[in-house]
């Protein structure tokens, strides 16, 4: 990304792809160094990084951990508070990328800080383009800012595309583990839990992305993802669901050609990938052994059984605001879940229910993203009440 060291803020350090960038930073002390780190509420585990990476300085959003981060560390870095901590790490000129690893919609105004700032932007954080694509893009052309995906399938695109012509590429193929459930009816769907919903066969991986991948969620977020990341229409992108998670994603170009960029489920390649690129700098990490796979497979979607994967390509469709709602329904839902308040085919009867309640409009502009975000977070809320209570009458 730069010549020399590549100087990081790692937003989400003590995330599951904040540790793993960690863990690529510490095979490759001479590439990469660290100069800020920002955690929520996990303020031991960010107090054995400051101890260990000695960064300029830490943000740290939950209350509680502030304080404990402070008492701790305070005499060995700066210890900012809550959003406009994170905004004021951001906005520092002393650093080259932002790795964008928070969870969810509190990724956005961090993000759109770093590229205003014209920080080149490793991208995990794909709510952020859900529900802001037009103006992300926008400000990365405006500020010369690269945006670089960390998401495993759009890494493997962007290797499938690097150094072919933009207009050659005819469609994107995205691939899906099915999660956990894959081969479960709706029906069989409704009494899952949460602990059954969190065990997911390849990855491990923060709760919200493992329940959206029990969804399908995720990959509808990823159709979404794709759309801004490679300019390409919601008609050229395809789901396939392949259980083994080694082909990352496939590109067919217009002489009808298929490239597919394969490796072994391991997020550290796609982040150090994301943080060399356009170079490729060598990496002691797992390597794929095809013999002792033997098999790859491939199967649609079933998006009876996954309703999630239809309603985002309905909100790419649907466009404006569409995504950003669908976003802020699937984050109450997911929380809801997680909570026992909600059942797991109740996720996407939730967010069906908020695409069609909630207004769409422009999504020109942060302020229209955040009054979509808003109305859809206390809509859907104003739901999972509704159920709360029916749930409480019906036990009476
Ligand atoms: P995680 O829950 O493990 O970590 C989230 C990080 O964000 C933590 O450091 C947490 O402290 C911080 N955080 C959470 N809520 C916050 C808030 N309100 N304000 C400030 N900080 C907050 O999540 P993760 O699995 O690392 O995922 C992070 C992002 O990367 C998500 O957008 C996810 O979709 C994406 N992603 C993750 C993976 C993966 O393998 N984990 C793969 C592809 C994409
Ligand atoms: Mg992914």
């Amino acid at each position: 990304m730069s010549s020399g060291t590549n100087i990081l803020a790692v937003f989400g350090s003590t995330g599951s792809i904040g540790r793993n960038t960690l863990e690529v930073v510490r095979r490759h002390p001479d590439a990469f160094g660290i100069r800020y780190l920002t955690g929520n509420s996990n303020a031991e585990l960010l107090i054995e990084q400051v101890h260990e990476f000695r960064p300029a300085a830490v943000a740290v959003t939950d209350p509680a951990a502030v304080t404990a981060v402070k008492s701790a560390v305070g005499e060995l870095t700066e210890v900012f508070a809550g959003e406009d901590g994170l905004m004021e790490i951001a906005a520092r000129s002393d650093y080259d990328t932002m790795v964008s690893s928070l969870v969810g919609f509190a990724g956005l105004l961090p993000t759109v800080t770093a590229i205003r700032a014209g920080k080149n932007i490793a991208l995990a954080n794909k709510e952020t383009l859900v529900v802001a694509g037009e103006i992300i893009s926008r400000l990365c052309s405006e500020h010369g800012v690269q945006l670089l995906p960390i998401d495993s399938e759009h890494s493997a695109i962007l290797q499938c595309i690097v150094g072919e012509p933009g207009h050659s590429v005819s469609r994107i193929v995205l691939t899906a583990s099915g999660g956990p459930f894959r081969g479960r009816s709706h029906d069989e769907l409704s009494a899952v839990t949460p602990e059954q919903a969190l065990r997911h066969p390849n990855w491990s991986m923060g709760s919200k992305i493992t329940i959206d991948s029990a969804t399908l969620m995720n990959k509808g977020l990823e159709v979404i993802e794709a759309h801004w990341l490679f300019s390409v229409d919601a008609d050229a992108i395809d789901v396939v669901v392949h259980p083994q998670s080694i082909i990352h994603s496939m590109v067919e170009f217009s002489d009808g050609s298929v490239k597919a960029q394969l490796g072994v489920p391991d997020m550290k390649i796609p982040i150090h990938y994301a943080l060399t690129w356009p170079d490729r700098l060598a990496g002691d990490y797992d390597r794929l052994n095809m013999a002792e796979i033997g098999t790859l497979t491939f199967e649609e979607p079933d998006t009876e059984a996954f309703p999630c994967l239809r309603l985002a390509y309905d909100a790419l469709r649907a466009g404006g605001t569409a995504p950003a709602i669908l976003n802020a329904a699937n984050e109450i839902a997911v929380a809801a879940f997680l909570d026992g308040q909600l059942s797991f085919t109740g996720i996407a009867d939730l967010i069906e229910d908020s695409l069609q309640n909630v207004t769409a409009g422009q999504a020109d502009t942060l302020e229209a993203v955040i009054a979509a975000d808003t109305a859809a977070r206390s809509f859907a809320a104003a739901q999972i009440e509704h159920i709360a209570e029916l749930n409480t009458t019906t036990r009476v």
